[in-house]
């Protein structure tokens, strides 16, 4: 007997062929197969009568075949199969190409529906290369909404329409775990109703409430994630960290610039965060360059004035190396002592290369208060001595289970864990970060220090790379450095390196044969892209191609051009991080944004980079253009994988954000099935 947990091999004519392609797009039994939704619909619902069609129009048509037959093409290349259809009004013909054996599919007789393009030719008016469908009591293909579910190679939407209807009468058997009083109160249906609309909707109408029920339930799960995070770090502890006046006062007026209003707001919400004995779950947004990593070093030599460590993890070694350098320059008036540590390399604050294994020594008897370095200080044996607090530059998988892992490291008290920083450049819109970050509170930077420079931004149209590239030269004459990112190519990205392999080897050959070019791509090792990115820094190369995977995240004061190939492709959020690496430095920098592709609606959407330096207005842009699946980072982010809500749905979001909050009041030990839906929902989705 089928049940939702039988393996889709067991089905019905599905062989170990098939079963692997579906387990490519993740469904390995029934259950996955139900919530593989489709992403469009083709109406057929409509029939129109024979007598009332028109030529070149799309219809369905249903009727009797009162004859069919084949025949071969003058030339005798391909197969004609044609036959006559007849429904009460009168008839047509039906032609197809290449299928013979349509005559024994659909015999003399046949009822049938049609469905295709009526084109008129020398005969008269036919109804070309329709889809067909037997008439039945039930129709799967044709005469209704029909679902078109996105394929992979292999798998076609009428297959998969075949398998999944006769399952519909499964859905009987999944519980619904949304509790009645949600339902009632939100206007939801039931989920076995949702589930079998969504595949094969009745109306428009059910089709609209599906669509909202299996929304509603992906964002409330969502939201209870975030509730259930906020709750349980309500029960853990943290070690207080008392601000001190005159510490911090020293530090601030130690820096060579005064803090923007926005740093003050920030590092003052951090700084009461930290007093508490609960943990703090903090993200700091901020442009690049909008002044983060002083924030978090006022913290982080709080901490340490208080007697505890903290770790600072970057996403790549070069920013940690970049990290340590800043941090060591900030807090070089103060008896804190920086560390860096990475699997390459160790240096103490006096930047002396130290032994690691003495390093790793002084880190865990607590002489190195602040230790930089990069995700592989988790995993490595690292011990530490007393971890108060983590700062996490742009990752975005760091939760309540690796800090209690860190507690195991180091001497932390039991149900104690250290409070936790995230700071990421991606300015992500309000709504967006409702949903996305329920569980975190949010300070944003969101004032530039002043002074700085306006990137000058213009979209190079296909005519004038002839002159960008002189402009190039100029500026590399003159003893500035370029970045060249290469297109985003979304199917792989074997041929984004190949892409980029090649512009480099044009560049170096055709373009520019007297300059220094550098190759960047994330086809690499680690190793050898820092080296390239340290000969760039160091001013080995004129210009570094490099592909958009590849985080350009380092300082190179020098820069002064950030040229976009295929500007097209990437969303406005991702552009202005591009731009963003330029201008680092006093000299005016300039982003170039080409395209090859020319069209008011490109035009427009570029445009939008040259007006505007305000990185959440672009995102907000992006969002409104795009939709939240493709905001940079968002997806980096892992955080949404999302099959069938709108994240610019607000009004659903803050509805199921609600219902969440009363649930969690009321105890989801009250909803045993909604309590192990969530579970599920974690495990499957492995935001943490
Ligand atoms: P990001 O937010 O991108 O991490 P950084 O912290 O690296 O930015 O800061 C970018 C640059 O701006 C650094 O060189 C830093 O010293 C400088 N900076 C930070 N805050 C200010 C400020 N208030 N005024 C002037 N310069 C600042
Ligand atoms: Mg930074």
């Amino acid at each position: 007997m089928l049940t939702l947990q039988t393996k889709i091999e067991k089905l019905y004519g599905v062989g170990p062929h098939m079963s692997k392609r579906l387990t490519k797009l993740g469904i390995e039994k029934i259950e996955d197969l139900l919530y593989h939704f489709p992403f469009r619909y083709e109406d057929f619902s409509k029939i129109t009568p024979i007598s009332k069609i028109v030529a070149g129009q799309d219809l369905a048509i249903k009727g009797k075949i009162l004859q069919i037959k084949n025949s071969r093409s003058p030339r005798r290349r391909i197969f004609i199969t044609e036959a006559l259809i007849q429904d009460q009004t009168g008839s047509v013909r039906a032609v197809w190409f290449n299928q013979p054996f349509l005559t024994k599919a659909l015999p003399k007789g046949t009822e049938v529906i049609l469905a295709g393009k009526m084109v008129r030719d020398f005969r008269g008016m036919a109804i070309q290369s329709p889809v067909y469908e037997k008439v039945k009591a039930e129709m799967t293909h044709l005469a209704r909404i029909v679902p078109v579910y996105p394929e992979t190679e292999g798998l076609t939407s009428k297959w998969l329409r075949t398998k999944i209807k006769p399952l519909l009468s499964l859905t009987g058997k999944i519980a619904d775990f949304l509790p009645e009083k949600i339902k009632k109160e939100d206007n939801l249906v039931d989920l076995s109703h949702a589930l079998r609309e969504i595949h094969f909707p009745s109306t428009q109408q059910t089709l609209a409430q599906a669509k909202r029920r299996l929304s509603f339930d992906e964002l409330f799960l969502i939201q209870l994630k975030a509730g259930k995070i906020r709750q349980s770090l309500k029960a853990l502890k943290a070690p207080k960290l008392i601000f001190d006046q005159k510490l911090i006062r020293k530090l601030v007026g130690s820096l060579p610039f005064k803090l923007t209003n926005s740093q003050r707001k920030a590092a003052w919400e951090i700084i009461l965060d930290l007093e508490k004995s609960r943990p703090m779950n903090r993200l700091l947004e901020g442009d690049v360059g909008s002044g983060k990593t002083v924030v978090a070093a006022i913290a982080m030599l709080l901490a340490a004035h208080r007697g505890y460590q903290s770790l600072m993890m970057a996403p790549t070694e070069i920013l940690a190396i970049q990290h340590f350098g800043t941090l060591k320059e900030i807090l070089k008036d103060f008896s804190a002592s920086v560390a860096l540590l990475t699997s390459a390399k160790s240096d103490n604050s006096r930047g002396i290369t130290v032994n690691k294994k003495k390093l790793l020594n002084q880190i865990k008897k607590g002489k190195v208060e602040i230790i930089v370095g990069t995700h592989a200080l988790l995993s490595e044996k690292t011990k530490f001595h007393k971890i108060g607090l983590v700062v996490v530059d742009e990752q975005h998988r760091f939760g309540v289970k690796q800090r209690a892992a860190l507690r195991k490291k180091s001497n932390l008290l039991a149900r104690m864990i250290p409070h936790l920083l995230s700071m990421t450049a991606t300015p992500i819109p309000r709504t967006l970060s409702l949903a996305l970050y329920g569980d975190l509170d949010i300070s944003i930077l969101d004032e530039m220090p002043p002074g700085r420079q306006k990137i000058k931004t213009s979209v190079i149209s296909p005519s004038r790379r002839g002159n960008a590239y002189q402009f190039i030269r100029h500026q590399i004459k003159s003893g500035n450095q370029v970045f060249v990112i290469c297109p985003l190519i979304e199917e792989s990205e074997k041929l984004e390196v190949k892409a980029a392999k090649k512009e480099y080897e044009r560049l170096s050959k055709e373009i520019f044969p007297d300059l220094r070019i550098g190759l960047l791509h994330g086809q690499m090792k680690t190793k050898d892209k820092e080296k390239e990115m340290i000969k760039f820094k160091d001013g080995k190369v004129d210009l570094l191609v490099s592909t958009a995977v590849v985080e350009v995240g380092v300082d190179v004061p020098n820069a002064t051009i950030m040229m976009i190939e295929g500007a097209e492709r990437f969303g406005l959020a991702q552009l202005h991080q591009f731009r963003g690496r330029v201008g680092r430095g006093k000299k005016q920098s300039y982003c170039l944004l080409l395209t090859d592709i020319w069209g008011d609606k490109i035009k427009a959407r570029l445009g939008a980079m040259v007006g505007c330096n305000d990185g959440f207005v672009l995102a907000e842009k992006d969002l409104a253009i795009r939709g939240p699946g493709e905001i940079y980072g968002v997806k980096q982010h892992g955080r949404i994988d999302l099959r069938m809500a709108n994240l610019t749905d607000v009004s659903l979001i803050k509805e199921t954000k609600k219902a969440a909050e009363e649930v969690l009041r009321e105890g989801i030990e009250a909803y045993p099935l909604l309590g192990l839906r969530l579970r599920d929902f974690i495990e499957e989705r492995h935001l943490e």
